[in-house]
């Protein structure tokens, strides 16, 4: 399994339900991986799992194939599932769990994300753990409690700097063009190493509304590692500016 603590920052690609072949083939053409050589840096793309296996015959280091979710189950009568040893056999080396497009369209809890995780992690692939509030839990003033809730609720047994990545996304600004201020993401996510016990050296992503406008000014901040980023990934060339940001 990769130790993702040894990496300075980890920027991800969420292609949600996006992908057809012709838009693989234009893709990998139009992404030139040569460009991202030589850098302490990992790059991983998560494309819908159907084109796991398509995708990484035209990925090489430093970019990494990932998926979006797995079951929470290993085998058995669970139609549509996809287990973790699936995606491992599919050269999968990283999984986004509990999206929060997971946890409120499908309804996941923190016990489910925390059951994926364990799989994840028996089938050598790094789990990136998503939490993050909505607009109520933000306005009412919730959202530190939420996050902390939200992260040890969901942390598999073994969890561990080098194993897991925490992604903070907050709801109300994915895909929707806002993004917290400077000053507010930075708070959160200083929140989380210093406040949360045990998760100070973690790597922690920020996720919501990022492009290349903006990747660079959050990508500086402090105690952010690196970047989730879903609609800007879906263009080669403007994932390609924000991998180089
Ligand atoms: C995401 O879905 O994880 C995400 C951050 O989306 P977007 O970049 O489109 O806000």
């Amino acid at each position: 399994m990769l130790d993702v603590n040894k990496f300075n920052k980890i920027i991800a690609a969420n292609w949600k339900l996006n992908a057809s072949f012709d838009f693989i083939k234009g893709y990998f053409d139009q992404l030139n991986i040569d460009e991202l050589k030589n850098n302490e840096n990992c790059f991983i793309i998560c494309p819908p799992s159907p084109y796991l296996n398509s995708c990484s015959k035209l990925m090489n280091p430093p970019v990494l194939l990932g998926a979006q979710n797995c079951s929470k189950y290993n085998d058995g009568a669970y139609t549509g599932e996809v287990s973790a040893l699936m995606l491992a056999e599919n050269q999968c080396k990283v999984c986004i769990i509990g999206h929060s497009e997971r946890r409120q369209i499908f309804n996941e809890t923190n016990e489910d994300i925390k059951l994926k995780a364990e799989n994840l992690l028996k089938n050598d692939i790094n789990p990136i753990i998503c939490v993050g509030e909505t607009l109520e839990e933000k306005e009412g003033g919730s959202k530190f409690d939420i996050i902390q809730n939200q992260i040890t609720n969901s942390m598999p047994k073994n969890a561990s700097k080098h194993n897991i990545i925490v992604a903070y996304e907050p709801i109300w600004a994915i895909g929707t063009g806002l993004t917290p201020s400077l000053e507010d993401i930075s708070e959160i996510h200083s929140f989380i190493k210093k406040s949360i016990k045990g998760f100070d050296s973690y790597k922690v992503l920020y996720g919501g509304s990022v492009k290349s406008v903006n990747s660079e000014q959050i990508m500086k901040l402090k105690d952010v590692d690196g970047l989730l980023v879903g609609g800007a990934s879906l263009n080669p060339h403007e994932f390609i500016k924000i991998m180089t940001s």
